[in-house]
């Protein structure tokens, strides 16, 4: 099993938060040449206020606006890990596919979701963030955690950053006052998510509020982040 090893990582709980959260930062990165994967933990089968609609439609209409998202953002890889929208729990089970991945693709940098918003925060972000955390340190990173993946060829991998977005305690900013045309366009892709409301908006609360991340900065627009630095 030869992959060629990525530098970043992105776990995304449903198709779309990662753009909302990390895709003018993900473009910046790829345009200077790293390879980017992202891995979307749910089918997103729930995210929809149309009685009409089907969960197993939704959920093949969202694959594809996640695809088609992606590839604007020239991420490498898109890895659908299909649990049911509003399903994640923090199991064994979900930490070793997180695991797996990571030791399957060595990132330098894994992205994802801030766990530790307070109040209303939907219950699969809390979880993805939550069971990446746990994935990156110590699980990936030590020997006998998991007997089985070693012998399947799966070595230990310390992870060197975690970036998470959606945070109440950015401490990281990123400049992307030169990509954030991508990322609206990447968010326009996810077109099942994005109603008359929304996308009359959306571009104006954005912008909005990645001026106030770019606060004090010599730069127009940033993505904020909660950043780790792991040295251990
Ligand atoms: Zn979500």
């Amino acid at each position: 099993m030869m992959i060629k090893p990525v530098q970043v990582m992105v776990v995304t709980p449903h198709p779309d938060d990662a753009e909302f959260g990390v895709a003018g930062t993900v473009v910046r990165w790829t345009r200077e040449g790293k390879d980017v994967i992202y891995v979307v933990c749910t089918n997103g089968d729930k995210g929809t206020s149309d009685p009409n609609m089907k969960s197993d439609e939704l959920a093949r209409i969202r694959e594809q606006e996640q695809l088609a998202a992606a590839k604007l953002l020239g991420v490498r890889e898109v890895i659908f890990l299909r649990h049911p929208d509003q399903s994640l729990e923090d199991t064994p089970e979900f930490r070793k596919e997180i695991v797996r991945l990571i030791r399957m693709y060595k990132p330098e940098t894994v992205v994802s979701v801030d766990p530790y918003r307070r109040y209303l925060w939907h219950r699969d972000h809390r979880i993805t963030g939550q069971v990446t955390l746990d994935a990156v340190f110590p699980y990936a990173r030590d020997f006998l955690s998991y007997p089985d993946l070693l012998e399947e060829g799966l070595q230990p991998h310390k992870v060197k950053e975690v970036l998470l977005w959606a945070s109440e305690d950015t401490n990281y900013r990123s400049d992307v006052t030169d990509t954030f045309d991508i990322k609206l366009a990447a968010l326009r892709c996810h077109k099942s998510q994005i109603g008359f409301d929304i996308e009359v908006n959306m571009e104006k609360w954005l912008r909005e509020r990645a001026k106030q991340m770019a606060e004090g900065e010599n730069y127009e627009l940033a993505e904020a982040f909660h950043r780790i630095e792991i040295w251990r």
